[in-house]
């Protein structure tokens, strides 16, 4: 008999099974894939930490979280700075002073707020409704078109006028030389890989892999006390009131005979003919000096079932189909939470603050 069985070993289920075993707490953990960590999981080839899921950057402004995680791991001081390519010419991210400047020659921050005032006011923009709006109106028409449109379009299988603007609301836009992709207090990956902030986590803790949650509960009803799913919540409903929308990714990865590919962590393609969104080199995540290099293309599609949901698609329809969810869900007694069952956009940050908050709460229900 366990207190807990939480049914997914990634962030959100790891760290709540780490705030519950260490109140004292017995806790079982299940999960369908053969690996912890969900999809943060790193793998190591040819010595390099490979994010098997796509790339995974730590950041944060809440110290709790932060101070959490640096109890099971150490962080390195990896600062991401993607790099877009439009056909062949490169641009600094997120947008900043060095973005400008390339695209107009622009120099000074007064220079740069001109022209994207010039470029909203001819898109005749006062109220942004979608992301193509939000985006012309936060950094002009010229970098919607060449750094966003296409990338976007090839992420969300969507255009951007159909799109909401909050996605485009994560990206600083800066009037500064500034390359630092996140406005966030700290940074950075895990020393040694992800796969070793959840062997932490989840240090004397029951786990079971390969292991499907309704398999499992038919054969062990009753084996917890409370149970806290971290799983997409319309496959655990039987899509009885239809699917929600993911996006889904395929990574193609190769080991490459050379010690330096492409010169930086993350280039993003964003004219819409490429037909990968990004090529992730691994090895720049931790400063790597190996002598071969490990490579991911990254293609974005629709997500179909059987396949592995990523991103929840938050336009109306879906955002409104997960709230009738939410009501059956909320009569099960069950504990949902994470990217997945919560169906939201989240960081990583935030689903760790959500894990802890969520222990906090319901321990003190039980106190
Ligand atoms: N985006 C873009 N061009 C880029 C990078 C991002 O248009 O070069 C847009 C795109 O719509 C993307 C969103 O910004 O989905 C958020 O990007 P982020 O890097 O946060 O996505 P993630 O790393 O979570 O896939």
């Amino acid at each position: 008999m366990y207190d807990y069985l939480i049914v997914g070993a990634g962030l959100y289920g790891s760290v709540f099974a780490r705030c519950a075993a260490d109140n004292g707490s017995k806790v079982l953990v299940i999960d369908k894939r053969s690996h912890t960590g969900g999809n943060c999981y790193t793998e190591s080839i040819e010595g390099i930490n490979v994010h098997k899921y796509g790339a995974h950057i730590f950041h944060t402004n809440d110290d709790e979280v932060w101070e959490f995680l640096n109890r099971y791991v150490r962080f390195n001081r990896y600062t991401n700075s993607p790099i877009a390519n439009y056909k062949g010419e490169l641009y600094s991210l997120p947008f900043n002073m060095y973005t400008f400047n390339r695209m107009w020659g622009v120099v000074t921050p007064d220079q740069a707020r001109a022209k994207i005032e010039e470029q909203r006011k001819e898109a005749g923009i006062t109220e942004p409704h979608n992301l193509e709006e939000q985006a012309i109106s936060l950094v002009g028409r010229d970098i919607y078109e060449k750094l966003i449109k296409g990338y976007t379009m090839k992420q969300w299988g969507r255009p951007c006028n159909e799109l909401p603007s909050s996605i485009i609301k994560r990206l600083p836009v800066r009037f500064t030389y500034d390359n630092n992709y996140f406005n966030a207090l700290y940074q950075g990956i895990p020393m040694g890989g992800y796969s070793k902030l959840f062997e932490a986590l989840l240090e004397g803790i029951d786990v079971k892999l390969d292991t499907d949650y309704k398999t499992f509960i038919k054969d062990n009803d009753g084996i917890a006390k409370h149970i806290v799913y971290t799983g997409a919540l319309d496959e655990f409903f039987d899509y009885k009131l239809g699917h929600l929308n993911y996006r889904t990714v395929r990574f193609e990865t190769e080991v490459l005979d050379t010690p330096n590919y492409q010169g930086n962590a993350v280039i993003n393609y964003t004219d819409d003919e490429t037909p990968y969104t990004r090529i992730i080199e691994h090895k720049f995540f931790e400063f790597g000096t190996q002598e071969k290099t490990v490579i991911s293309r990254e293609y974005s599609y629709e997500w179909k079932p059987g396949d592995e949901p990523f991103y929840p698609v938050n336009d109306d329809r879906n955002n409104g189909l997960y709230l009738k969810y939410k009501e059956l869900a909320d009569e099960t007694g069950i504990i949902f939470g994470g990217r997945m069952a919560d169906y939201k956009y989240y960081d990583m940050d935030v689903t760790v603050r959500n894990a802890i908050d969520k222990f906090r709460e319901i321990s003190c229900e039980h106190d």
